[in-house]
């Protein structure tokens, strides 16, 4: 018993296959090289089965936990690192950094126009939250994007001349926007720009699906923190739950105060068993990136063969794991993504439908079917039913997975046409 495909399929991904030699060996590379930084890291702070046994409890000296941090701010090349199971997610991580870095009367500046749809409710000046940070007194400033999509270096540099700009947020992944995402040496330039302008303002990157696509990372061309989610690239595909923070000492310091509380910060905290699925995570996942790389890339081949608008281009060089399919109509968006979800190990057996969801205009489409709940390392799909009819493919943990799940889409799309 097997999959089944098409005979047009098939051949359709014969071609695509052919065609992706080069973005491939790119991926591989970078893999290799990353995972050579990982293990040199493990290495060097002596990585033994002892640190997986984890706590209970309060969690102080939880040896595992810490040098699991350690290893972090290694890879990511910064002074101090918090990496916690208690991330309830990567907005949560990301909640922490700013609560911590500001203060009221501070201003925040969002370097790359409208935040996530999630961190506009915790900054909670286009959408109203209790506790959000403008009802905290935090000032709030957005500067759009350029109509290429790239960051406005002039008004950024403005901003942040005001007395009061503390922080200002750059957002690595397109998210769930059409803009493009940004490469680590233009987010360099951003920081650079910013600490020209004000040498006292922190630049904290959300580099949520960023992690390993490239060899340096935000924290390694200026950035003062990066933030992200664990069941995102850096879990690897096996980390259960939480977050990170790597960079200087004192915006860890602050995160930390917020993540737990003032006086007790990261000390406390305990890793409930979770540290060896943390470390063995981390180590996966340059590999577990490239899987997902390959599937997108693979993805994008397809869908151009059949005539469809993707971002990005299959050939192109990426800095994140999100593939744009346009694929035009609901019909054909329904068919991708029911195929997609037929095609995964858990939960292959329900058929997506568009439902309203909260804090959205329109209908949305998901497709998951996921060892760990929500972890978008694992192939998903999302697409708001709205022109022009989008859908948003990430992750895979392996590309031969990965491969047959795009390959059923395909099919379910073309048995439509
Ligand atoms: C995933 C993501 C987040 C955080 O989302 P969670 O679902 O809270 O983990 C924030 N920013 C970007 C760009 C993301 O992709």
């Amino acid at each position: 018993m097997s999959l089944h495909f098409s005979e047009k399929t098939i051949n359709m991904a014969r071609e695509a296959s052919a065609s992706l030699a080069a973005p491939f060996a790119l991926f591989e590379e970078r893999a290799q090289q990353n995972t050579e930084k990982v293990l040199a890291a493990f290495q060097k702070h002596r990585v033994s089965d002892t640190m997986f046994a984890g706590t209970i409890g309060y969690g102080y000296d939880d040896v595992g936990r810490d040098t699991l941090e350690r290893i972090y701010a290694d890879i990511f090349g910064t002074e101090a690192a918090l990496v916690r199971v208690g991330f309830v997610n990567g907005t949560h991580a990301i909640t922490a950094a700013l609560f911590g870095a500001l203060r009221a009367g501070d201003k925040l500046i969002s370097a790359t126009g409208a935040p996530y749809d999630t961190m506009q409710g915790v900054i909670g000046a286009s959408r109203k939250e209790p506790g959000s940070l403008v009802e905290y007194g935090i000032e709030y400033e957005e500067i759009p994007l350029l109509s290429v999509g790239k960051p406005d270096l002039e008004s950024i540099s403005t901003a942040c001349k005001a007395k009061n700009a503390k922080a200002v947020l750059i957002q690595r992944s397109r998210g769930y926007d059409t803009r493009p995402s940004l490469f680590v040496e233009e987010i360099g330039r951003v920081a650079e720009i910013v600490h020209q302008a004000n040498p006292d303002i922190w630049v904290i990157v959300d580099n949520c699906y960023g992690e390993f696509v490239e060899l340096l990372e935000p924290t390694q061309v200026g950035a003062d923190l990066a933030v992200g989610s664990l069941i995102k690239n850096p879990g690897g595909g096996l980390a259960p739950s939480g977050g990170y923070l790597v960079g200087k000492q004192e915006l860890i310091e602050r995160a930390a105060a917020r993540y737990s509380a003032p006086g007790i910060g990261g000390e406390c905290g305990s890793s409930l068993g979770q540290n060896r699925l943390l470390y063995q995570g981390l180590f996966m996942a340059p590999h577990t990136v490239c899987q997902a790389l390959k599937t997108a890339a693979f993805s994008a081949q397809m869908l151009m063969q059949l005539g469809y608008e993707v971002d990005p281009l299959p050939l192109t060089q990426r800095t994140d794991i999100i593939q744009m399919l346009h694929l035009k109509t609901p019909d054909t968006v329904k068919a991708f993504c029911q195929g997609i979800q037929s095609g995964a190990p858990v939960d292959s057996f329900v058929t997506p439908e568009p439902w309203d969801m909260p804090g959205y205009d329109c209908q949305v489409i998901m497709a998951a079917g996921a060892f760990v709940q929500g972890a978008s390392i694992e192939l998903s799909a999302d697409a708001p039913m709205r022109e022009p009819y989008t859908v948003y493919l990430q992750g895979g943990l392996t590309y031969e997975s990965g491969k047959a799940g795009i390959m059923l889409a395909v099919d379910r799309m073309i048995s439509r046409l």
